[in-house]
């Protein structure tokens, strides 16, 4: 495998220079003297410093929030679908600057980078078209004598916090829907990437959101400042994106206050390739699912189940295509495989593999931590991965696939059930029949049917068991920023 090294060059330290550094609060920007390190995951330097909230600085957000929030809520729906079509049109035209700062703080290739753009600013457009289409109802009692009368209102000021995987993405897909349903928020981006979110914050604020609307805090101490958040009964709501574990902790404090919650959490993808598959589309479609991000995504495929009778030839075609995916720092072009993270996210995936190998597995791809700066793991794969391994009931976030065979349509589908997580599960057969069989069985809340990436603005993407509570995008993802109201009348 070759690995370049490169200097993210001039192009990338000027997307980072233009990024605003401060909290985004009130519609303003308020630097602090406290400061949050970005680092580029490519070579473990610096790139810059951000502010780093207090408890103090979450709760001024929130006060503004609560303060916009009645306004907002009365403006037409016309006009707040307005600035989203103008905040669409904006990323789309600023793509290259903003793929650019992705790449440089969270390492994905820039291919992939400007793709995140598009799919992030297709949130804002999807939300815009729903933003004029809230309706409600109108009907008689059953016993006669009233009517009822069901209208749909904003839930109200909404924290939202995101993870580092699709620093863009995770934000336009909640702030998309909030501000199309007139709820002002506070976003939380992660610490490890939240120049994104703060260029975001600045498009939206040229975009014509209201002084408010939209805040933004960046902190190194995530709990000590949204604790007071969520336990002040000014928030109603709770978007988060991230680990079940964390998601669990948010949940028992939103109890307090009986907070409404929308929880996408991890997930544990089985791939699952029938020996009637068109191997093309079953080897392509894994890679998509595998390596998209590089393996950094709660979709990411996570136990590859291929039949007895094709894994010899599925297996040497996909190995086959992921030793041909270069490695290398997001910026250079052609790179598939950039970094990871960071460092732990390098240790967790090298403990993976060895406990697989304890266990019996085979490494045919990879494997080994390569020398020189960065959090590098090269492509990986592994055959003869037993049930029991690590990388199986984890997710393994990282450019490792694990391959184990099956016999029977009902033994893999136990299989692949057989996971707290429930999140998304891929499925490969020419077979219809069996493919919407399989689907139905499939204990997740999205299949990908002979295709490796399910992601789609305009579909409900969530999860079922541990993988979370709520769907975002699609014609239901606003109704989690939305509360009915009934009105009965007397007639
Ligand atoms: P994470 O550690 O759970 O962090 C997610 C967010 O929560 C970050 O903003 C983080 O801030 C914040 N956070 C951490 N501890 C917190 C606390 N005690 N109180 C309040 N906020 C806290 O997850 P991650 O490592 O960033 O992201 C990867 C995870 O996200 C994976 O499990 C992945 O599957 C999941 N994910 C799910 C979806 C989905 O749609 N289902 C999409 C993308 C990612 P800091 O950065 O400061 O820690």
């Amino acid at each position: 495998m070759t690995r370049t090294v490169a200097d993210p060059g001039p192009a990338a330290r000027a997307a980072i220079e233009s990024v605003p550094t401060g909290l985004f609060i009130g519609g303003k920007w308020r630097e602090t003297d406290a400061r949050l390190t970005v680092a580029d995951p490519a070579t473990g330097e610096a790139l810059c410093t951000v502010s780093d909230a207090t408890a103090e600085d979450g709760l001024d957000a929130l006060a503004a929030a609560a303060q916009a929030q009645s306004e907002w809520a009365a403006t037409p729906p016309r006009a707040r679908s307005e600035i989203l079509v103008r905040a669409h049109r904006a990323l789309l035209d600023d793509a290259e600057r903003l793929a650019l700062v992705a790449t440089s703080e969270m390492g994905k290739p820039l291919a992939e980078a400007r793709g995140e753009i598009a799919y992030a600013a297709e949130f804002f457009r999807w939300f815009a078209e729903e933003a004029v289409r809230l309706d409600g109802g109108y009907m008689p009692a059953p016993a006669g004598g009233s009517r009822f009368l069901v209208t749909r209102q904003p839930v109200g000021p909404s924290l939202l916090i995101t993870p580092w995987n699709f620093p863009m993405a995770m934000a336009t897909r909640k702030i998309g829907p909030a501000l199309a349903a007139g709820c002002t928020c506070v976003v939380k981006p992660a610490e490890q990437t939240p120049l994104c979110t703060l260029a975001l914050a600045e498009i939206l604020r040229t975009a014509g959101v209201p002084d408010g609307v939209v805040n933004v805090v960046t902190t190194s101490d995530p709990g000590a400042v949204t604790g007071p958040m969520i336990a002040d009964p000014r928030s109603r709501k709770l978007s988060f994106t991230g680990s079940t574990a964390v998601g669990k902790l948010l949940l028992e404090q939103c109890a307090t206050t009986v907070m409404r919650t929308s929880m996408e959490l991890g997930g544990n993808a089985p791939l699952i390739v029938f020996d009637d598959a068109d191997l093309d589309t079953a080897v392509e479609g894994a890679l998509a699912a595998k390596m998209r991000n590089i393996g950094q995504a709660c979709t990411a495929a996570n136990r590859i189940y291929v039949q007895r009778g094709i894994a010899a030839e599925f297996t040497r075609r996909f190995t086959e295509r992921m030793a041909a995916l270069p490695m290398g720092p997001g910026t250079t072009d052609g790179v598939v495989v950039g970094p990871l993270i960071d460092e732990a996210a390098v240790a967790k995936v090298t403990d993976l593999v060895a406990d697989a190998r304890r266990r019996g597995a085979t490494v045919r791809l990879g494997g080994e931590v390569s020398d020189g700066p960065g959090n590098f793991y090269p492509a990986t794969v592994l055959t003869g991965v037993p049930e029991d391994a690590a990388m199986f009931a984890t997710e393994i976030f990282g450019p490792v696939a694990g391959i184990a065979e099956f016999d029977t349509e009902e033994e893999v589908v136990a299989r692949a059930n057989n996971t707290p997580y429930g999140l998304v599960s891929y499925l490969f057969t020419e077979n219809l029949r069996r493919g919407l069989r399989v689907a139905e069985a499939l204990d997740t809340g999205m299949v990908g049917l002979n295709q490796g990436v399910v992601s789609n603005p305009a579909a409900p993407f969530g999860g079922v068991k541990e993988s979370g509570l709520g769907r975002e995008g699609g014609l239901t993802g606003i109704d989690e920023f939305l509360e009915a109201k009934y009105i009965g009348v007397a007639l």
